[in-house]
């Protein structure tokens, strides 16, 4: 267990993803004295493995995305983590969910219509929501704001246009996942660096010429300082700056954290037997509240439930049994109603009723494309700003939020050079 100092070089708030590539990078430099300070009893923040009945299960992050080009990829493979390849289906099988063949194409030719009206839109000076780009009366629009609700967590109303494809454009579409889970892998990454667990920050005060951060453990001061926490805990001012930074709490209100939760579920023997390794159903095509199923992952006897959106934030309110309720009648429609008597609820998440995320991922309100950048720019050359959040266009992931932390550290070093 690493003591709790009272003077460090480096601080870095949040041991998340972010945090965790900050500290690997200043760790990695050497000669420089740092600390890590998490609220939570864990290192990982948003990414988390937990293993109820053996096989890891992970309750946040999942998938390398763009995992061609993603750093983590071939460090997870360095590190002695399995890479399955397999191209995920999400929603690009709906014959598996009851549609005719026509039906599927039709979909499929949609979603590549709204993407390239997407694309014309970010172009024009005003940004909109994602909904402006909608056809009125569009058969497939509910689907359409399911996927939003999958995706950026949030209702295609809700979310900027300009934010959105400055992420499709630079997304590879190519997903990967690790079969211990992407939550070990950043434990692993994390065991030995310097952090201490249940202290969370409430005040960082960088009006003299050390910085001073109030915690649950006491005061620490340093020299400089990364603060890598959830936008949802700056907008609310969850930790206190003194003097107050109005821009940070601004640009963090602009980019909310969408609401996206998983439902584990357990397949009995006989069952998982039947079901081809890795197959996605949609649960309805006509509703915006639906869940989307990966069946037998990797070819586990499980089945992995996954919903967003406001649909999201009202199942956590109602709980684990009202998540496991809804999933059973989704399945038992299109799966047929013997399968109740197979599957059990195994785990499940609430994302935004966690103190210390507050939300899943984040997405921009039209108008707050801009935001990013004003959240990452550092303060004074003494206090830095990283997170999903911050990245310009790897935001709402894991692969982000870690580059972020290391764009974070280096600007951090080069300040401690000129001091
Ligand atoms: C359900 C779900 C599915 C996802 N799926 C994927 C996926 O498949 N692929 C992908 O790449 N990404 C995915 N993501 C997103 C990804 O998990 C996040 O973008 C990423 O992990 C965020 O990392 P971060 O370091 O920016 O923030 P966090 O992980 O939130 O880390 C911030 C840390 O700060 C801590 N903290 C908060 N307040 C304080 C305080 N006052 N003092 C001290 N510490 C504090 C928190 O406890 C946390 O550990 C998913 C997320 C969710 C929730």
């Amino acid at each position: 267990m690493t003591p709790f100092p009272t003077e460090v070089d480096v601080a870095v708030v949040g041991v998340g993803a972010a945090g965790i590539g900050a500290l690997r990078r200043l760790a990695d430099a050497g000669g420089v004295n740092l600390l890590g300070l998490e609220a939570r009893d864990r290192v990982g923040g948003r990414v988390n493995t937990i293993s109820p009945t053996g096989f890891a299960l992970d309750r946040g992050a999942e998938w390398l995305h763009s995992a061609d080009r993603n750093p983590l990829s071939p460090l997870a493979q360095r590190l002695g983590f399995t890479v399955h390849r397999r191209p995920p289906e999400w929603t690009s099988r709906l014959s598996r969910s009851g549609e005719t063949p026509e039906a599927e194409a039709d979909w499929l030719a949609t979603r590549e219509r709204q993407s390239h009206l997407r694309r014309t839109a970010a172009l024009a000076p005003e940004d909109r929501s994602l909904a402006s780009t909608l056809v009125p009366g569009g058969r497939w629009n509910q689907l359409l704001d399911a996927t939003s609700t999958w995706a950026n967590g949030a209702e295609l109303d809700r979310v900027s246009v300009k934010d959105y494809v400055s992420y499709d454009e630079h997304s590879t579409n190519v997903n990967w996942r690790l079969a211990e889970g992407y939550g070990r892998f950043f434990e692993k990454l994390a065991a030995d660096l310097p952090v201490v667990l249940a202290t969370p920050v409430s005040r960082i005060d960088h009006r003299g010429g050390a910085i001073r951060l109030d915690t649950a453990r006491g005061v620490v001061t340093a020299q400089r300082v990364i603060v890598t926490v959830p936008t949802t805990i700056i907008a609310a001012e969850a930790i206190r700056f003194d003097p107050p930074l109005p821009g940070k709490v601004g640009a963090a209100a602009g980019l909310p954290l969408g609401v996206d939760d998983k439902l584990f579920i357990t397949l009995d023997a006989e069952w998982a037997a039947g079901f081809a390794q890795d197959g996605f159903l949609v649960g309805s095509t006509t509703r915006r509240e639906t869940m989307s199923y990966q069946l037998r992952p990797l070819g586990r006897p499980a089945i992995y439930c996954f919903f967003g959106g406001r649909f999201a934030a009202g199942l956590e309110r109602d709980g684990a049994a009202a998540m496991f309720a809804f999933a059973a009648d989704e399945l038992a429609n299109i799966l047929g109603s013997d399968i109740r008597r197979h599957i059990s609820p195994l785990a499940a998440t609430a994302w935004q009723q966690d103190p210390w995320s507050r939300g899943s991922y984040s997405y921009a309100v039209p108008g707050h494309a801009g935001d990013r950048a004003i959240l990452a720019a550092p303060v004074d050359d003494r206090l830095f700003f990283a997170g999903e959040a911050t990245s310009p266009y790897d935001f709402s992931t894991a692969h982000g939020a870690y580059g972020s932390g290391l764009a974070a550290a280096e600007a951090a070093l080069a300040s401690l050079r000129r001091s």
